[in-house]
Protein backbone atom coordinates (compact mmCIF):
# COMPACT_ATOMS: atom_id res chain seq x y z
CA UNK A 1 0.00 0.00 0.00
CA UNK A 2 1.49 3.13 -0.87
CA UNK A 3 0.96 6.32 1.54
CA UNK A 4 0.84 8.66 -1.56
CA UNK A 5 -2.91 9.62 -1.81
CA UNK A 6 -4.05 7.65 -4.92
CA UNK A 7 -6.73 8.21 -7.36
CA UNK A 8 -9.21 5.91 -8.31
CA UNK A 9 -9.70 4.83 -11.79
CA UNK A 10 -12.39 6.04 -13.68
CA UNK A 11 -15.53 3.58 -14.68
CA UNK A 12 -14.44 -0.10 -15.79
CA UNK A 13 -16.16 -2.37 -18.06
CA UNK A 14 -17.54 -5.20 -17.34
CA UNK A 15 -15.74 -8.78 -17.22
CA UNK A 16 -16.14 -11.11 -19.97
CA UNK A 17 -17.79 -13.67 -18.00
CA UNK A 18 -20.72 -15.07 -19.89
CA UNK A 19 -21.22 -17.84 -16.94
CA UNK A 20 -23.86 -18.94 -14.40
CA UNK A 21 -23.54 -15.83 -11.91
CA UNK A 22 -21.57 -16.24 -8.71
CA UNK A 23 -24.13 -14.77 -7.00
CA UNK A 24 -28.09 -14.00 -7.75
CA UNK A 25 -30.50 -13.00 -5.70
CA UNK A 26 -34.11 -13.76 -7.19
CA UNK A 27 -36.78 -11.83 -5.78
CA UNK A 28 -35.86 -11.93 -2.40
CA UNK A 29 -38.64 -10.46 0.03
CA UNK A 30 -36.91 -9.95 3.69
CA UNK A 31 -39.21 -8.68 6.71
CA UNK A 32 -38.37 -7.79 10.51
CA UNK A 33 -41.35 -8.67 11.78
CA UNK A 34 -44.33 -6.45 10.11
CA UNK A 35 -41.60 -4.19 8.60
CA UNK A 36 -40.64 -5.44 4.79
CA UNK A 37 -37.25 -4.59 4.31
CA UNK A 38 -36.51 -6.00 1.04
CA UNK A 39 -39.42 -5.94 -1.63
CA UNK A 40 -38.68 -8.56 -3.92
CA UNK A 41 -34.96 -7.50 -4.69
CA UNK A 42 -33.19 -9.35 -8.00
CA UNK A 43 -29.32 -8.54 -8.24
CA UNK A 44 -26.60 -10.63 -9.41
CA UNK A 45 -22.93 -10.67 -9.61
CA UNK A 46 -20.94 -12.31 -11.95
CA UNK A 47 -17.50 -13.73 -11.16
CA UNK A 48 -14.66 -11.25 -11.24
CA UNK A 49 -16.97 -8.27 -10.90
CA UNK A 50 -16.96 -5.17 -8.12
CA UNK A 51 -20.72 -4.46 -7.94
CA UNK A 52 -21.72 -1.33 -5.89
CA UNK A 53 -25.18 -1.65 -4.22
CA UNK A 54 -26.21 2.17 -3.71
CA UNK A 55 -28.97 3.63 -1.36
CA UNK A 56 -30.39 6.11 0.82
CA UNK A 57 -30.67 5.61 5.09
CA UNK A 58 -32.57 2.45 5.35
CA UNK A 59 -33.22 1.28 1.67
CA UNK A 60 -32.28 -2.00 2.59
CA UNK A 61 -28.34 -2.67 1.99
CA UNK A 62 -27.14 -3.66 4.84
CA UNK A 63 -30.34 -6.06 4.84
CA UNK A 64 -29.34 -7.79 1.54
CA UNK A 65 -25.55 -8.35 2.77
CA UNK A 66 -27.18 -10.41 5.88
CA UNK A 67 -29.28 -12.19 3.77
CA UNK A 68 -26.52 -13.36 1.55
CA UNK A 69 -24.59 -14.05 4.78
CA UNK A 70 -27.67 -16.23 5.84
CA UNK A 71 -27.60 -14.19 8.88
CA UNK A 72 -31.37 -13.18 8.08
CA UNK A 73 -33.63 -15.35 6.04
CA UNK A 74 -35.77 -14.53 2.73
CA UNK A 75 -39.70 -14.64 3.75
CA UNK A 76 -40.19 -15.29 -0.21
CA UNK A 77 -37.83 -15.51 -3.43
CA UNK A 78 -34.06 -17.09 -2.88
CA UNK A 79 -30.10 -16.50 -2.71
CA UNK A 80 -28.23 -18.44 -5.30
CA UNK A 81 -24.26 -18.73 -4.96
CA UNK A 82 -22.74 -20.46 -8.12
CA UNK A 83 -26.05 -21.81 -9.10
CA UNK A 84 -27.21 -23.55 -6.02
CA UNK A 85 -29.99 -22.16 -3.73
CA UNK A 86 -28.60 -21.16 0.18
CA UNK A 87 -32.19 -21.79 1.78
CA UNK A 88 -31.15 -23.07 5.16
CA UNK A 89 -27.63 -23.36 4.67
CA UNK A 90 -26.51 -21.07 8.26
CA UNK A 91 -24.56 -18.79 8.00
CA UNK A 92 -21.41 -20.73 9.51
CA UNK A 93 -21.58 -22.93 6.10
CA UNK A 94 -21.82 -20.12 3.76
CA UNK A 95 -18.40 -18.94 4.74
CA UNK A 96 -17.39 -22.21 4.34
CA UNK A 97 -18.77 -22.33 0.71
CA UNK A 98 -16.48 -18.80 0.60
CA UNK A 99 -18.52 -15.87 1.03
CA UNK A 100 -17.05 -13.47 3.48
CA UNK A 101 -18.52 -10.64 5.33
CA UNK A 102 -16.94 -7.59 6.53
CA UNK A 103 -20.32 -5.77 8.17
CA UNK A 104 -21.18 -2.49 8.88
CA UNK A 105 -19.84 -0.68 11.72
CA UNK A 106 -16.41 -3.00 11.39
CA UNK A 107 -17.78 -5.30 14.90
CA UNK A 108 -14.06 -6.14 15.22
CA UNK A 109 -12.96 -7.39 18.98
CA UNK A 110 -11.91 -4.66 20.81
CA UNK A 111 -10.29 -6.23 23.26
CA UNK A 112 -8.75 -8.97 20.78
CA UNK A 113 -5.25 -8.39 19.11
CA UNK A 114 -5.15 -7.45 15.89
CA UNK A 115 -3.82 -11.40 15.32
CA UNK A 116 -6.06 -12.42 17.41
CA UNK A 117 -8.98 -10.52 15.07
CA UNK A 118 -7.82 -12.10 12.17
CA UNK A 119 -7.46 -16.01 13.55
CA UNK A 120 -10.97 -15.08 14.60
CA UNK A 121 -12.01 -15.05 10.91
CA UNK A 122 -9.73 -18.51 9.98
CA UNK A 123 -12.15 -20.36 13.47
CA UNK A 124 -13.18 -23.03 10.95
CA UNK A 125 -9.63 -24.27 10.38
CA UNK A 126 -8.09 -26.40 13.12
CA UNK A 127 -4.96 -23.96 12.68
CA UNK A 128 -5.13 -20.92 11.25
CA UNK A 129 -3.97 -20.79 7.33
CA UNK A 130 -0.80 -19.26 6.95
CA UNK A 131 -0.92 -17.89 3.14
CA UNK A 132 -4.33 -16.61 4.42
CA UNK A 133 -2.60 -14.66 7.03
CA UNK A 134 0.64 -13.58 4.70
CA UNK A 135 -1.85 -12.29 2.43
CA UNK A 136 -3.59 -10.01 4.62
CA UNK A 137 -0.77 -8.86 6.38
CA UNK A 138 0.61 -8.16 2.51
CA UNK A 139 -2.67 -6.24 1.61
CA UNK A 140 -2.53 -4.28 4.96
CA UNK A 141 0.92 -4.07 6.21
CA UNK A 142 -0.30 -1.87 8.76
CA UNK A 143 -2.03 -4.31 10.49
CA UNK A 144 1.18 -6.93 10.61
CA UNK A 145 3.32 -3.57 12.11
CA UNK A 146 0.01 -3.87 14.46
CA UNK A 147 -0.35 -7.47 15.13
CA UNK A 148 0.11 -7.54 18.63
CA UNK A 149 -2.14 -4.52 19.33
CA UNK A 150 -5.64 -4.49 20.85
CA UNK A 151 -8.57 -3.88 18.41
CA UNK A 152 -9.90 -1.52 20.26
CA UNK A 153 -6.76 0.42 19.92
CA UNK A 154 -6.63 0.89 16.43
CA UNK A 155 -7.59 3.94 14.38
CA UNK A 156 -10.38 3.75 12.74
CA UNK A 157 -8.79 3.36 9.19
CA UNK A 158 -7.15 0.70 10.47
CA UNK A 159 -10.06 -1.06 12.48
CA UNK A 160 -11.45 -1.42 8.96
CA UNK A 161 -8.72 -2.74 7.49
CA UNK A 162 -8.96 -5.53 10.17
CA UNK A 163 -12.40 -5.96 9.19
CA UNK A 164 -11.89 -6.78 5.50
CA UNK A 165 -8.67 -8.36 6.66
CA UNK A 166 -10.80 -10.59 8.77
CA UNK A 167 -13.39 -11.73 6.01
CA UNK A 168 -10.77 -12.54 3.69
CA UNK A 169 -9.18 -15.20 6.30
CA UNK A 170 -10.09 -18.09 4.23
CA UNK A 171 -9.80 -16.27 1.01
CA UNK A 172 -13.50 -16.24 -0.12
CA UNK A 173 -14.32 -16.13 -3.43
CA UNK A 174 -16.90 -13.13 -2.83
CA UNK A 175 -16.27 -10.96 -0.78
CA UNK A 176 -19.89 -8.93 0.98
CA UNK A 177 -17.98 -5.29 2.09
CA UNK A 178 -20.75 -2.69 4.14
CA UNK A 179 -19.63 1.08 4.01
CA UNK A 180 -16.17 0.02 4.52
CA UNK A 181 -15.19 4.34 3.85
CA UNK A 182 -17.66 4.97 6.66
CA UNK A 183 -16.64 7.49 9.18
CA UNK A 184 -12.84 7.36 7.65
CA UNK A 185 -10.56 10.76 6.49
CA UNK A 186 -10.55 11.07 2.89
CA UNK A 187 -6.81 9.60 2.32
CA UNK A 188 -7.79 6.54 4.45
CA UNK A 189 -10.97 5.92 2.03
CA UNK A 190 -8.46 6.43 -0.81
CA UNK A 191 -6.27 4.11 0.34
CA UNK A 192 -9.17 1.36 1.40
CA UNK A 193 -10.93 1.95 -1.82
CA UNK A 194 -7.12 0.82 -3.65
CA UNK A 195 -7.36 -2.13 -1.69
CA UNK A 196 -10.62 -2.94 -2.45
CA UNK A 197 -9.79 -2.65 -6.04
CA UNK A 198 -6.12 -5.17 -5.34
CA UNK A 199 -8.41 -7.35 -3.45
CA UNK A 200 -10.61 -7.61 -6.92
CA UNK A 201 -7.28 -7.74 -9.04
CA UNK A 202 -6.16 -10.88 -7.04
CA UNK A 203 -8.98 -12.48 -8.16
CA UNK A 204 -11.89 -12.04 -5.54
CA UNK A 205 -15.24 -10.84 -6.44
CA UNK A 206 -16.82 -8.27 -4.60
CA UNK A 207 -20.65 -6.94 -3.79
CA UNK A 208 -19.92 -3.19 -2.38
CA UNK A 209 -22.35 -1.25 -0.51
CA UNK A 210 -21.21 2.38 -0.23
CA UNK A 211 -22.76 5.94 0.74
CA UNK A 212 -19.99 7.51 -0.88
CA UNK A 213 -21.66 6.51 -4.40
CA UNK A 214 -19.08 8.77 -6.82
CA UNK A 215 -16.50 6.39 -5.26
CA UNK A 216 -17.58 3.36 -5.59
CA UNK A 217 -18.81 3.61 -9.03
CA UNK A 218 -15.44 5.26 -9.84
CA UNK A 219 -14.34 1.40 -8.30
CA UNK A 220 -16.95 -0.82 -9.29
CA UNK A 221 -18.29 -2.66 -12.87
CA UNK A 222 -22.00 -2.44 -12.36
CA UNK A 223 -24.27 -0.94 -10.21
CA UNK A 224 -27.76 -1.23 -8.21
CA UNK A 225 -29.80 1.51 -6.65
CA UNK A 226 -31.97 0.31 -3.61
CA UNK A 227 -34.88 2.43 -2.64
CA UNK A 228 -37.13 1.52 0.12
CA UNK A 229 -36.29 -2.20 0.02
CA UNK A 230 -36.68 -2.48 -4.28
CA UNK A 231 -34.43 -1.89 -7.31
CA UNK A 232 -34.95 0.97 -9.06
CA UNK A 233 -31.99 1.64 -11.24
CA UNK A 234 -29.19 -1.18 -12.68
CA UNK A 235 -26.36 -0.16 -15.15
CA UNK A 236 -22.67 -0.35 -15.79
CA UNK A 237 -20.57 2.00 -13.10
CA UNK A 238 -20.21 4.35 -15.49
CA UNK A 239 -24.26 4.93 -16.86
CA UNK A 240 -25.07 5.09 -12.80
CA UNK A 241 -22.07 7.77 -12.39
CA UNK A 242 -23.81 9.67 -15.35
CA UNK A 243 -27.28 9.55 -14.61
CA UNK A 244 -29.15 12.87 -13.69
CA UNK A 245 -31.06 10.68 -11.15
CA UNK A 246 -28.23 9.06 -9.81
CA UNK A 247 -26.02 12.29 -9.71
CA UNK A 248 -28.99 14.22 -8.10
CA UNK A 249 -30.19 12.10 -5.14
CA UNK A 250 -26.90 10.18 -4.68
CA UNK A 251 -24.00 12.80 -5.50
CA UNK A 252 -24.88 15.55 -4.27
CA UNK A 253 -25.12 17.48 -7.50
CA UNK A 254 -28.11 20.08 -8.46
CA UNK A 255 -29.79 18.96 -12.04
CA UNK A 256 -31.37 21.69 -14.22
CA UNK A 257 -35.01 21.63 -15.11
P1 LIG B 1 -28.18 2.20 6.44
O1 LIG B 1 -27.25 2.80 5.45
O2 LIG B 1 -28.84 3.21 7.30
O3 LIG B 1 -27.62 1.04 7.19
P2 LIG B 1 -29.55 0.31 4.74
O4 LIG B 1 -29.82 0.65 3.32
O5 LIG B 1 -28.42 -0.60 5.02
O6 LIG B 1 -29.39 1.63 5.56
P3 LIG B 1 -31.13 -1.52 6.28
O7 LIG B 1 -30.29 -1.36 7.50
O8 LIG B 1 -31.01 -2.76 5.50
O9 LIG B 1 -30.89 -0.29 5.29
O10 LIG B 1 -32.66 -1.29 6.70
C1 LIG B 1 -33.74 -1.50 5.82
C2 LIG B 1 -35.05 -1.28 6.56
O11 LIG B 1 -35.19 -2.28 7.57
C3 LIG B 1 -35.15 0.05 7.27
O12 LIG B 1 -36.50 0.47 7.21
C4 LIG B 1 -34.77 -0.29 8.69
O13 LIG B 1 -35.37 0.60 9.61
C5 LIG B 1 -35.33 -1.68 8.84
N1 LIG B 1 -34.54 -2.48 9.78
C6 LIG B 1 -33.22 -2.77 9.68
N2 LIG B 1 -32.83 -3.55 10.71
C7 LIG B 1 -33.93 -3.77 11.47
C8 LIG B 1 -34.18 -4.51 12.67
N3 LIG B 1 -33.22 -5.19 13.28
N4 LIG B 1 -35.44 -4.49 13.15
C9 LIG B 1 -36.44 -3.82 12.53
N5 LIG B 1 -36.26 -3.11 11.39
C10 LIG B 1 -35.03 -3.07 10.87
Amino acid sequence: MSDQTTTIPGPRTEPSDTGTPLLQLRSVEVAYGGITALKGVDLEVRQGEIVALLGANGAGKTTTLRTISGLLTPRSGEVLYAGEALAGVPAHKIVELGIGHSPEGRRIFSRMTVLENLEMGAYRFKSVPRKDLDQVFELFPRLHERRTQLGGNLSGGEQQMLAIGRAMMGQPSLLLLDEPSMGLAPLIVAQIFEIIERINALGTTILLVEQNAAQALKLAHRGYVLETGEVVMSAPAGELLNDPRVREAYLGEATEG
